[in-house]
């Protein structure tokens, strides 16, 4: 597989312990909205038991300038060394890979469902379609337990607004309106939520990722719902 140096160029805070990371797009390198990448640390302080690279989902559309990844700060060496890297620190990608993408036709109707972090590949692919002036449907559920938590959430609100193609439905599982004037959705996405939302249930493609949990609860509520197995596509952010 492929392996292209790339030079930090910023990082940013897009939720509570969560950073986005910006780099040049190499000379060469091309991906598909939804696919990922392997980054690896160059000659790191120090490393942890998973090595010095990890698998992130490319957060940016093709059709964005920048390569953007965004991940939840948590206590790994990895972590802690890509948080404190300087802007022009040089880092390793490899890839890209991956088929967790946008269906060729584009009169497909899309539903993606996901939650906190997983919201990375989905960025990637709805600004995507929205960027290709598809005619293609798309719904997405964003659970997160506080407005907080959920990276991307005001972007990805003003992206479908007064764009028909798009409808956003955030939830939150965590949030008293009284607390944090939330006025969204509440609760984990389930089968009544999806039918205030969906004409029909059974028609779209669904794309559901993030942690295993979550994928392992909705895969399991879509075929509930009748939905075909080869209409629901997965990926697990093993790790969280
Ligand atoms: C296809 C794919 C796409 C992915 N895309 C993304 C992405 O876009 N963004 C992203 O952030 N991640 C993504 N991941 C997951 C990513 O590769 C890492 O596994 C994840 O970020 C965890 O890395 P870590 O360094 O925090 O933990 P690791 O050091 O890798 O540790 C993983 C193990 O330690 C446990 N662990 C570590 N820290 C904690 C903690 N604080 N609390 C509880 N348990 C803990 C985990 O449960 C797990 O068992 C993706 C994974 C895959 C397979």
């Amino acid at each position: 597989m492929a392996s292209y140096p790339v030079f930090l160029k910023r990082n940013q805070q897009v939720a509570d312990r969560t950073l986005a990371f910006y780099f040049d797009k190499p000379e060469g390198f091309a991906f598909r909205a939804g696919q990922c990448i392997r980054l690896v640390l160059i000659d790191p302080p120090e490393t942890d038991g998973e090595g010095n690279g990890r698998i992130l989902s490319l957060a940016s559309a093709p059709a964005e300038a920048e390569l953007m990844v965004a991940t939840r700060i948590r206590g790994s060496a990895f972590k802690r060394v890509l948080s404190g890297l300087a802007p022009g620190a040089e880092l390793t990608l490899k890839g890209p890979y991956g088929d967790f993408v946008l269906p060729a036709d584009p009169r497909t109707p899309v539903v993606f469902i996901t939650g906190g972090i997983g919201i990375t590949p989905v960025r990637s692919m709805l600004l995507q379609a929205l960027a290709e002036q598809e005619e293609r449907r798309l719904v997405l559920f964003y659970a997160n337990r506080q407005p907080q938590d959920a990276p991307f959430l005001e972007e990805l609100q003003q992206a479908c607004a007064g764009d028909a193609r798009c409808t956003l439905v955030a939830t939150m599982t965590r949030a008293e309106p009284a607390a944090t004037g939330w006025q969204g959705e509440q609760g984990h996405v389930d089968e009544a939520m999806l039918a205030r939302y969906l004409d029909e249930v059974q028609a779209p493609l669904y794309f559901v990722d993030g942690p295993p949990a979550l994928v392992a609860a909705m895969k399991a509520m879509l075929g509930r719902l009748g939905v075909a197995e080869e209409r629901v596509r997965t990926e697990e952010f093993a790790g969280y």
